[in-house]
């Protein structure tokens, strides 16, 4: 058992600490941290990240994606400011889906833009009345002749208002246990007639979660993606690989409250001496700091499963699960110990603690979370 990163692993992760610094952050920073950044400037990030091969990790060199190792991304992906990373893994999770679920054809076309980043993407699947249960969706493809016309709502869709294509997720048939079966198709919004607004959340605002409706919304047949049988498969594989990834922006949210906090209590005196060398300050920032690292650890080994071949569903789920809640929590500790100052908006906590809160809920609540490792454990499937 090796604990350390390699040495190619701690230039990885140098590198991209290095690129967001000289990069990323300054493009944040010359905008308001709670609008949606313009969608040229997500171009301009786009372009940048898609040196490192961030818009197709998943997608084999051999078809002209970087073929990342999953543990490798996730070294890179961690550096990111939190929205941001969400919003590279929903353009990336929607071009993996979209190369799985093509005809060679489809791939020439959609492929290149997604790639280089100048094409903009999300996955609408989510709707007001199916969330955790895919299955349940509404959205109805119809084809008639050359054309199909797609109807429904979507909700939530990551990168929704600045996106140039969605993989809208419909049901297309009842398989042989009375199922809905899924099936993608391609809309452009810059053509198709969809209309599209932004959702206000409490947190990661300068991303782009939006509703997506498409009303006799018609596309051309060549776009539906139909290659890679069941659409609703292809979400759970993509699913176990995402959820890692989000435990780890929720570890890297908590590792800069943790850094203030620490710096706080350094320099606060309260009692005749800094607050940090009181017992109860010091079991706050000891349990941040265990949080921080046992969502790191779940999150590397979930994500070295994946790359390993191995079954991931429950540990990916637990990763989430276990990082989400309890960085949640350890941010709202890291605000107590900064006081008064912790809640005001000047010190910046609450806005990690708003940004955090986020990711408890896409690819797979909590709860649902509990239940696929509950499955993992006892072979016996809860949801119903
Ligand atoms: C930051 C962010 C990004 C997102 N990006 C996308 C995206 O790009 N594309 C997209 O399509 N969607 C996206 N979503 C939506 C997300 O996938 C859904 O919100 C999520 O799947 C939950 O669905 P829901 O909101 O409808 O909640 P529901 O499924 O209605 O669940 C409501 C509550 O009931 C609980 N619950 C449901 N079923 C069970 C059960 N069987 N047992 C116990 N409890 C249960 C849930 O845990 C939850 O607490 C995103 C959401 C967020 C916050």
């Amino acid at each position: 058992m090796e604990f350390q990163l390699t040495e190619e692993q701690r230039l990885i992760q140098a590198s991209a600490i290095d690129m967001v610094r000289r990069d990323i952050q300054p493009v944040l920073d010359a905008y308001p941290a709670d609008q949606s950044l313009p969608k040229a400037a997500m171009h301009e990030l786009f372009k940048t990240v898609a040196e490192m091969g961030l818009m197709a990790p998943r997608i084999p060199i051999s078809a002209g994606g970087s073929g990342l190792k999953m543990l490798d991304y996730g070294l890179i992906f961690e550096a990111l400011p939190a929205w941001f990373a969400i919003s590279v893994m929903a353009q990336e999770v929607t071009a993996a889906r979209i190369f799985a679920e093509s005809t060679p054809e489809q791939q020439a076309r959609f492929m290149p833009g997604l790639f280089s980043g100048k094409t903009i993407a999300g996955t609408a699947t989510s709707e007001p009345g199916a969330g955790s249960d895919p299955r349940g969706l509404t959205t109805k493809m119809e084809i008639h002749g050359d054309t199909a016309v797609v109807n429904g709502r979507k909700l939530w869709v990551s990168n929704g208002s600045v996106a140039d294509m969605l993989a809208v997720t419909c049901i297309n048939g009842v398989d042989a246990k009375g199922r809905n079966t899924l099936m993608r198709i391609i809309v452009e919004p810059g053509i198709a007639n969809v209309a599209i607004r932004e959702i206000e959340t409490v947190g990661l605002q300068q991303g782009h979660l939006s509703e997506a409706v498409f009303e006799d919304c018609e596309v051309p047949v060549e776009n539906i993606l139909s290659s890679g049988g069941d659409a609703a498969r292809m979400l759970t594989v993509t699913w176990n690989g995402n959820r890692p990834l989000v435990g780890l922006a929720a570890a890297a949210l908590t590792q800069k409250a943790f850094d203030l906090a620490v710096e706080h209590a350094g320099l606060r005196h309260q009692f005749g001496k800094p607050i940090a060398g009181h017992q109860l300050v010091q079991r706050n920032l000891a349990d941040i700091e265990t949080a921080i690292l046992s969502s790191r650890l779940l999150s590397y080994y979930a994500l070295d499963m994946i790359d390993r071949g191995e079954r991931e569903n429950g540990i990916a789920a637990m990763a989430k699960r276990h990082a989400t809640k309890t960085c949640e929590n350890a941010i709202s500790l890291a605000m107590q110990v900064q006081g008064g100052m912790g809640i005001t908006r000047e010190a910046g906590l609450e806005q990690l603690w708003r940004d955090v809160r986020m990711l408890s809920v896409p690819d797979g609540t909590d709860d649902i979370l509990t239940l696929i490792q509950g499955r993992e454990i006892t072979g016996l499937a809860a949801f119903r």
